[in-house]
């Protein structure tokens, strides 16, 4: 039997279109509490020779509620991924589970999307692990899957609260700020690539560094892009700096105008916040993606080749790139 309660309503519905995640997880979803998720014991109803047995323990009849909540290896990726307190409840039906995921006493995901979100995206990621092992004969490799997810978590999810307040005209007095520091990370696939531009008042040019590592999130390879200006800035003792940022999560944490932070990250941002408000010297602001052209290609070099510790006075690629974004300009733009 298939054990997806039968009493789906328009409100239910709803909840279930009202996610915030990918179109095909979107649609996952549907599927799931439309019946149409072809487990062996669905699949059993039509065609009696099928084997019923879950391809993933290879203990127990596979129903919906045991892949997704109840088999052992579903629980190692739940747990893997420090919720299993999204399933560890003993309910009868997969449906009060995911009811029980808008439950507000879970108080607020430390994602930038809604339990229900994180929840649809683990099962997704239970469905393909699943797939993998019956259709490509797949052997089971939970760590690799329990990567895969988290990785879902931080990049591929759109977030549910995004920034309304651009803070593109704020203008810093110009007896404030002796040095701009540019700064950027690039992020994909745990690679981490940071750039970081170290001009004077009117956009000259001073020296400009990068480096690689790993890293697993986005807004963490922002954070980590800041620091590395931030100890640079220390180490030459320079005076009055603005470290300039086209990351509004990062920018709006440190200056306290929010607490919403990434999680995977929060160490990173805390040790930002820590650091620029320590000094008396340090500020940071915010610069639309578009203004911040030379540090993003300066991070992504080193992202994509791996190259650590690069630290010249003007990397020469980046010669064409400052014809056309003119640095003197978007400096004056930033001061009053
Ligand atoms: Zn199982």
């Amino acid at each position: 039997m298939n054990d997806v309660a039968p009493f789906a309503d328009a409100s239910f519905w709803r909840k279930v279109w009202g996610i915030d995640c990918l179109p095909k997880i979107k649609f996952f979803l549907w599927n799931f509490f439309a019946y149409m998720i072809p487990v062996n014991s669905l699949l059993k109803l039509y065609n009696p020779d099928v084997d019923v047995i879950c391809p993933l323990c290879h203990c127990h009849e596979e129903t919906v509620l045991h892949l997704f909540i109840k088999c052992p290896v579903a629980k190692h990726i739940w747990f893997g991924v420090s919720l299993l307190h999204l399933v560890s409840s003993d309910l009868d039906w997969i449906d009060d589970y995911f009811l029980f995921w808008h439950n507000p006493e879970l108080g607020d995901s430390p994602f930038n999307v809604s339990w229900p979100s994180i929840g649809a995206i683990i099962t997704w990621c239970i469905w393909k692990l699943r797939c993998d092992v019956i259709f490509r004969n797949a052997s089971i490799d939970l760590n690799r899957v329990i990567l895969d997810t988290k990785r879902i978590f931080n990049t591929y999810i759109s977030p549910q609260n995004r920034p309304v307040v651009v803070l593109s005209d704020v203008k810093i007095p110009v007896a404030e700020v002796d040095h701009f520091m540019f700064v950027d990370g690039s992020f994909k696939d745990f690679n981490m690539g940071l750039g970081v531009i170290w001009c004077d008042v009117v956009g000259n040019v001073r020296s400009s560094r990068s480096d690689y590592g790993l890293i697993p999130d986005a807004v963490g390879a922002e954070a980590a892009a800041l620091i590395l200006a931030i100890s640079w800035a220390e180490e030459m003792n320079l005076s009055i700096v603005i470290f300039v940022s086209d990351c509004l999560q990062l920018v709006h944490f440190i200056n306290g105008v929010s607490s919403n932070i990434a999680w995977r990250s929060s160490d990173l941002l805390e040790q930002c916040r820590s650091l620029i408000s320590s000094s008396v010297s340090f500020k940071i602001m915010y610069i639309k993606r578009v203004k911040n052209l030379l540090a993003d290609r300066l991070a992504r070099r080193p992202k994509k080749h791996s190259i650590t510790g690069l630290w010249v006075s003007f990397s020469s690629f980046l010669n064409s790139l400052i014809r056309k974004e003119n640095l003197n300009d978007v400096c004056t733009s930033l001061i009053s």
